[in-house]
């Protein structure tokens, strides 16, 4: 736990975190966990007439630390939000229609003689000259979701098993509450109401927020988590927003949930269609869906129509329309104003990186956490970090788009048309030569995620690393035969998702 004790001050400094959606309880549950009560008093302010965006439903591996973060015990929090555990997002359709390919959170096989796994594959590929290789049979997490398998890593054992990598899913409405929850018995003073006006210093430091029915509240610190509008970073700071709508074209979705299903899958489902594609997200209660299109293509109507026509069960609620930009704040941290969530950025949600993206901001400013007067060094080595971070994502999600061989709508083809960002560039460079691929310092996605969408996108390189030829044909073989053998087995040893998930959660002592 900090203290301030370092601090030129000996005061409590006072945090005022504006917006109770996900990155609002996130952000407070975190700091009332790490930064101790004696030193700093923490506020939250949400307005109860603005609601919460309430989607962000499919997470990816690092959730797990947060929660640990935090002390989460995880059957209780599956229980409380409905969750079920994922192991990577099936993309259907996306290639080209009848395609299908997963990107797991694992790994594919193993390196050989200090060659990446993929080269081989990459050999086997140039060699039958087929552009998509099935990967499935590599990589346990791919293995057992198509099979509807899930079991935690068993570290004792000497098979697969014993390092599964696996996210949530979870209600996004249900998780802000438990956070909520955690973050009052914790000390957070949580306020229900309107901001009215946002006082600021001569300086240009935001000194307080006027609210409507309650005192003015002050702070030392301000983080804003107010949504897309960005109360504070934008609205009162100016800080302005980066748009990238020239490389990711989609700016609005549909949202619609529908009846449970009775297999609960351990992944998400990202089906593309003519006019952009339709995400499926498997809960206890209900099956998140909604469709992401580019306005500029789609009306609203036939998107609404698209995604009614589609849903895998019966609707149980009225359609919801969400609009974005994509794009990010030019300087995250500004004054004494600290933007996660929305606020800051948003790159849409085809990859699940919204969370993850809040709970990178939060663990980051921990380790930042300023002294008051905040030195500028510190706001310059967070918005760089945060610039690289989200730079990242932004290739990465692209890379689905522009690598589709779809020739049935204009979407499509415009998709194909997509200028690429310079490091994007260079990436594909390397990779179309060579086969070589490159992580980025504090790039979230590894190589095997970069591997999955190229292969599964049927980017194919002129050549695979030389060295890959050191093993001859047959050893080749024989080497991918025995993972795939050793991946079939321990799925095999599995239990099937569901009623593993059932058993888990049983286990929660908190009160149904
Ligand atoms: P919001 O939820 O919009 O919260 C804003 C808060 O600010 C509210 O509490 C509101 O009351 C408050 N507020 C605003 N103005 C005032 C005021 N004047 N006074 C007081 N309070 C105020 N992320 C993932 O990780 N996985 C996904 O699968 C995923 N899917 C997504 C799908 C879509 C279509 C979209 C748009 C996003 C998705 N995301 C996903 C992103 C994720 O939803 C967000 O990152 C996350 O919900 C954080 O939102 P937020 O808390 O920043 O904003």
């Amino acid at each position: 736990m900090f203290t301030n004790s370092q601090s030129s001050s000996l005061q409590k400094q006072s945090i005022v975190i504006v917006g109770g959606g996900s990155a609002g309880w996130m952000t407070a549950a975190a700091l009332s966990t790490h930064l101790s009560p004696e030193h700093f008093h923490i506020t939250l302010v949400e307005s109860p007439e603005i609601g919460t965006i309430s989607v962000g439903e499919a997470t990816i591996p690092g959730i797990l630390e947060f929660n640990q973060m935090l002390g989460i015990n995880e059957a209780e929090f599956l229980d409380f939000t409905k969750g079920s555990f994922k192991l990577g997002i099936l993309f259907k359709d996306w290639y080209e229609k009848g395609n299908q390919y997963m990107h797991p959170f694992g790994a594919y096989g193993v390196s050989l003689q200090g060659i990446p796994f993929h080269h081989y594959i990459l050999q086997e590929k140039l060699n039958d000259g087929i552009s998509m290789r099935d990967l499935s049979p590599y990589c346990i997490e791919y293995t057992a979701a198509l099979n509807n398998k899930f079991s935690h890593p068993q570290p004792q054992s000497r098979s697969p098993l014993a390092s599964i990598k696996y996210a949530y899913h979870f209600d996004a409405t249900l998780y802000a509450k438990f956070l909520q929850q955690l973050a009052c018995s914790k000390g957070v003073i949580h306020i229900q109401d309107n901001i009215t006006k946002v006082n600021q210093h001569p300086s240009g430091d935001i000194a307080s927020v006027t609210l409507t029915n309650n005192p003015i509240v002050t702070g030392d610190i301000f983080i804003d988590c107010s949504g897309f509008k960005g109360l504070l970073i934008n609205q009162a700071l100016g800080v302005t927003f980066e748009d990238w709508r020239k490389y990711l074209p989609c700016d609005s979705a549909i949202a619609m949930p529908s009846e449970a299903l009775t297999t609960i899958k351990p992944y998400t489902i990202s089906t593309a269609h003519e006019n952009g594609w339709q995400w499926q997200i498997p809960l206890q209660h209900r099956v998140g869906n909604g469709f992401v299109f580019a306005s500029e293509f789609l009306s609203e109507h036939k998107a609404i129509e698209q995604l009614s026509s589609q849903l895998p069960s019966a609707a149980i609620g009225e359609p919801r329309i969400l609009k974005w930009t994509n794009g990010k704040r030019t300087k995250v941290w500004e004054k004494n104003c600290i933007a996660i969530g929305l606020s800051a950025g948003f790159i849409e949600p085809l990859e699940s990186t919204g969370l993850q993206l809040i709970q990178s901001a939060i663990t980051r400013l921990l380790s930042l956490w300023p002294n008051i007067p905040i030195a500028n060094a510190v706001r310059d080595q967070f918005n760089a970090y945060t610039n690289q971070e989200i730079d990242a994502i932004r290739d990465f999600v692209i890379l689905h788009y522009v690598a589709n061989k779809r020739s049935d709508s204009r979407f499509w083809q415009h998709c194909q048309q997509i200028e690429l960002p310079e490091r994007l560039r260079n990436k594909m460079a390397l990779y179309e030569a060579s086969g070589n691929i490159f992580r980025d310092d504090n790039e979230l996605f590894n190589e095997i995620s970069w591997f999955s969408v190229l292969n599964g996108q049927g980017v194919t390189p002129a050549s695979y690393h030389p060295l890959a030829n050191n093993l001859s044909i047959q050893s080749r073989r024989k080497y991918l035969k025995t993972i795939a053998g050793a991946m079939q087995e321990a799925t095999a040893n599995m239990p099937d998702h569901g009623e593993y998930l059932a058993k888990y959660v049983a286990q929660s002592s908190r009160p149904r």
